[in-house]
């Protein structure tokens, strides 16, 4: 068997053109474009290009941008200082904190602090806690859950009372998606490390969902035949045929999987380009002032 290759790119690409198309109309009747605020504190190299990337595509979309760094030692205060001024700028509908935040920053107060209906990332407790009660729904549902839910769909037409099998449980990845699973009424277990016999849990996946930030830790041996694999991984390591230089892996071993799967995500290719569309879908959203789902 040869998996079918889960199309990321593609998909996200059909996303934002949807997205661009409602901009393009919102501005002929003289409505107020998109507008999203992205926050960074200190100079992680990695974080920089992430917000590069929403930054360019908020562009490519005719969604504003409004950047805003702070210097890694920067206070608490002066951070929940711009988080309340950002909720009360009309012109911002979303607000983006790029996390992880240095040391000195209680990252949950400052994710609770975000108003709920600019939340698109769907980090605010309140967020997270709608999403977990299945007679609410939240503002927002983080972007990579969502992403993934949509991945899946464009496979498996109904998971309902499927099998799936979610490693890793942080709040941002694991656990929401596990919870989106679990809303749309798959059976969901959500592994971590430490639970027991991996391997044989994931074997009984008929969705099996991978976000470890291990390279290549999921074995073929672990898939059930004709299984469907999300690979959440991005892992930078060095490249087998040129040290110097590096290459990017996901989570599972990708050319043996591709052997049992039904339908596999690549890494690039697959979630990531997902999670950034999500993240446009959702400033959208906030500027129609309603909730997305
Ligand atoms: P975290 O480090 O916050 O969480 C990792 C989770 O994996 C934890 O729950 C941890 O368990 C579990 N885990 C780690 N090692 C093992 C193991 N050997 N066996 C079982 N469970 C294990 O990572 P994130 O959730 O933020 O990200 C996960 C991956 O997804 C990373 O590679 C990240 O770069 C990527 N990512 C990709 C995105 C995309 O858009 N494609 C977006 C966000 C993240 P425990 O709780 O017990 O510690």
């Amino acid at each position: 068997m040869t998996a079918t290759i889960i199309d990321g790119k593609a998909i996200a690409k059909r996303i934002k053109d949807e997205i661009a198309e409602e901009i393009k109309v919102r501005n002929q009747f003289g409505m107020p474009a998109p507008g999203l605020a992205t926050v960074l504190v200190g100079d992680d190299p990695a974080s920089q290009i992430y917000l590069r990337n929403k930054i360019r595509t908020c562009e490519q979309l005719g969604i504003r941008s409004f950047s805003y760094t702070l210097p890694a030692d920067a206070e608490q205060a002066e951070l929940e200082q711009l988080i309340r001024t950002l909720n009360e700028n009309p012109e911002i509908h979303g607000i983006l904190v790029q996390l992880p935040l240095p040391p000195q920053i209680d990252e949950y107060q400052i994710l609770s602090l975000i108003a709920p209906q600019k939340d698109v990332d769907g980090f605010h407790p309140i967020n997270a806690g709608m999403l977990s009660r299945k007679e609410s729904d939240p503002w927002f549902i983080p972007c990579t859950p969502s992403g993934i839910l949509i991945l899946v769909q464009s496979i498996v037409s109904d998971i309902a009372g499927k099998e799936v099998v979610v490693i890793g449980r942080s709040s941002i990845v694991g656990m929401p998606t596990a919870q989106l699973l679990c809303r749309n009424n798959a059976t969901v277990t959500i592994c971590h490390r430490q639970t027991q016999e991996l391997p044989k849990i994931c074997r009984r996946a008929d969705i099996l969902v991978v976000a470890v930030g291990n390279s290549r830790m999921v074995k073929s041996s672990w898939v059930k035949p004709g299984a469907v694999v999300i690979d959440v991984g991005i892992n930078r390591i060095p490249d087998p045929a040129d040290p110097s230089k590096t290459i990017l892996t996901g989570d599972t071993d990708f050319d043996e999987i591709v052997n049992v799967a039904s339908a596999i995500t690549p890494v690039p290719g697959g979630v990531g380009p997902m999670t950034i569309a999500i993240l446009m879908r959702n400033t959208l959203a906030a500027a129609r002032r309603e909730k997305p789902l």
